[in-house]
């Protein structure tokens, strides 16, 4: 029995901050792309075919990420993130991609070309007062104390209690109601994330960490399949659903089935597997051309078609 998804989103209506950036937007570099961009265009009408486009190529092609045709910004009280939720061209397949790491831009750059090219949003977490902040983790305010945690761990309360103790020292020591009221508090920032896309669409999650390889997950007594397949490093997919994985498996990709009864970390994967959400992470190396065939791969797999299908091949 699935549970359905807790939607923490009437606490953000009253707070959400709607722009119009497709007036202030860089218009010389979108001009010179909108080339390329309507040639994809004209091969995807009619939903999710990815017949005869070559999506890595055209991703290599783009020297920037077009601006989204509108964005909403949600911030999270008390710490120093906001959710960025961008839509590309107004129409939005039932595919969202999901980018928690700051650190990552390789892989959000390639998220926000694919997502201009085939209309998917795209959620990010970002500093506003600090755009270009590349930290990996995020900072919540408590009693005028930053504690900092990692936004892919803050899905769950146990998480929560997890990150927050494994990245400040102080943590350990507070009392335990205190220990809890900062984690409760931390889980009410995850469930704002998550209500940005639980239940409105498979989930692609984009990652590009050179820390983590699939023997990890092996590490932790997971389901791994470590693939035969050349040409992409330590890169890996994590996936909630068996048929997912078996495809990739037998592609030859290296693929981690994440089940409920697997240790809750907080993750998101973890609290898709809850929910029973079909929830597809990429974790590629920083080659945005590795990255680009990862989501190519993910996208095929998502239309039904053969993972490594591709125009000519
Ligand atoms: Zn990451």
């Amino acid at each position: 029995m699935l549970k359905k998804f807790d939607d923490a989103s009437h606490k953000i209506k009253n707070e959400k901050l709607v722009f119009d950036e497709g007036t202030h937007a860089d218009h010389k570099n979108f001009l010179e792309e909108e080339k390329t961009i309507t040639e994809i265009d004209e091969h995807l009408r009619g939903g999710l075919s990815l017949e005869g486009v070559d999506i890595s190529s055209s991703v290599m092609r783009l020297n920037s990420a077009p601006p989204p045709e509108t964005f909403t910004l949600v911030p999270l009280e008390n710490s120093n993130l906001s959710i960025r939720t961008e839509k590309y061209k107004g129409s939005s397949k039932d595919i969202i991609f999901v980018h928690l790491h700051r650190s990552e831009p390789i892989a959000l750059d390639v998220a926000r070309k694919i997502g201009n090219m085939l209309q998917i949003n795209v959620v990010t977490l970002m500093d506003p007062s600090m755009p270009h902040n590349s930290d990996r983790y995020g900072t919540l305010m408590h009693r005028k104390i930053a504690y900092a945690y990692d936004p892919n761990k803050v899905f769950t309360l146990e998480g929560c209690m997890q990150t927050l103790n494994m990245r400040n020292s102080n943590y350990k020591f507070l009392d335990k109601s205190v220990r809890e009221e900062i984690a409760q508090d931390l889980l009410e920032k995850g469930k704002m994330i998550a209500a940005q896309f639980m239940e409105k669409g498979t989930i692609i999650a984009v990652h590009n960490t050179e820390n983590q390889t699939i023997a990890d997950f092996k590490g932790l007594g997971m389901e791994v399949n470590i693939g035969e397949r050349k040409g992409f490093g330590d890169s890996f997919f994590v996936v909630t659903e068996r048929a997912d994985y078996d495809v990739l498996k037998s592609a030859g990709y290296n693929v981690v089935l994440q089940k409920l009864s697997d240790k809750d970390d907080g993750s998101l994967s973890y609290l898709c597997s809850i929910y029973g959400q079909r929830y597809i992470n990429i974790d590629s190396s920083s080659d945005p051309r590795i990255n680009a065939s990862l989501a190519e791969v993910a996208l095929n797999v998502l239309a039904g078609r053969r993972p490594d299908a591709s125009p000519g091949k």
